[in-house]
């Protein structure tokens, strides 16, 4: 299960703190250090970790005690807060075009999930009675446009496509579509590669030039850690994205990348892929992320 590991390492640290009732800033160091540990192991990157960790010992040691917590679940509850801000707070949303259509543009590496998540969002945006429209944009692997229209009929949503052409062209003639049947979003499923290259982004860039999406959302791989990560910041410095769709939260996956990503681009995670079936796509909320970690 996600998670598994940071939260049993967590709450091993928190219940020497429990055994103890009064607590010294001795105490609450040495717990600072296992959960140091922990995040580091969950591949938390070392600045988050370290900001992270400095925080709550701030905040731990200066806190004023509160008669309705005990000093270890109050450092237990100034863990969740600060869990929390690094999430992100609050569930961020899709920022819908004033004028529609609202333009979405899926991006990521070749395997990340964007294909499946295209037709996950599509499904989401139905059943909220939207009429999204999926542009097939990675004209490379004839595979992939034959799997986008597999999964837009499995939930119902129209797939434009015009084949092997131009990317560009076929974005700009898929809005052209929506507009005169009246679909509100379009969401564009882009080329990925295995790795991240001079050509895939260039191409990603004139897409972007041409359409100007509203929302430039980053498909990304939580299984893969720290790497989950350095690709979000390449992808962000070169396309300036907007948002993160984090999937395969239903594997094993040890954190990082949930915890990492909005602290190292400055954008949200907006969306998480639970899941193959094309209804596990869920808001993400961080409050609930921290507390399943907190367990
Ligand atoms: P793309 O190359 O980025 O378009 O990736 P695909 O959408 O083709 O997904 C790659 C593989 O990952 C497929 O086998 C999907 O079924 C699988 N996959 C996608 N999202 C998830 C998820 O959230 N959880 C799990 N377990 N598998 C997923």
């Amino acid at each position: 299960m996600a998670f598994e590991s940071l939260s049993d390492k967590l709450s091993a640290a928190f219940k020497k703190l429990r055994s103890k009732g009064k607590l010294t800033e001795q105490d609450i160091k040495e717990a600072m250090r296992e959960v140091k540990m922990a995040l580091l192991e969950a591949d938390v990157s070392y600045k988050v970790v370290r900001d992270f960790v400095k925080s709550v010992s701030e905040r731990a040691v200066g806190a004023e005690v509160m008669e309705s917590l005990t000093p270890a679940q109050q450092v237990v509850k100034i863990v969740n807060d600060e869990l929390c801000r690094l999430m992100g707070n609050e569930n961020q949303r899709i920022r819908f075009a004033s004028n529609p259509p609202t333009i979405m543009m899926m991006c990521g590496l070749q395997g990340a999930g964007k294909t499946t998540h295209a037709a996950k969002l599509a499904k989401y945006f139905m059943k909220q009675n939207h009429r999204p429209l999926l542009v097939a944009c990675d004209v490379y692997r004839p595979a992939a446009i034959d799997q986008l229209k597999v999964v837009g009929s499995q939930v119902g949503a129209p797939v434009f496509e015009m084949g092997q052409g131009d990317p560009v062209k076929i974005a700009q003639a898929a809005i052209r579509h929506a507009k005169d049947y009246g679909n509100d979003i379009v969401i564009i499923d882009t080329a990925g590669r295995l790795h991240i290259d001079e050509t895939l982004m260039d191409e990603l860039k004139r897409i972007k030039a041409a359409v100007s999406p509203q929302e430039i959302m980053l498909v990304v791989d939580a299984m893969t850690g720290q790497d989950a990560v350095n690709v979000a910041e390449s992808f962000h410095n070169a396309l300036d994205i907007d948002s993160v769709l984090l999937t395969k939260l239903d594997g094993d996956t040890r954190g990082g990348a949930a915890l990492s990503v909005l602290a190292v681009t400055g954008k949200p995670i907006k969306f998480v892929g639970m899941g193959e079936k094309l209804d596990e796509i869920e808001p993400f909320h961080p409050e609930r992320m921290a507390s399943r970690i907190l367990g």
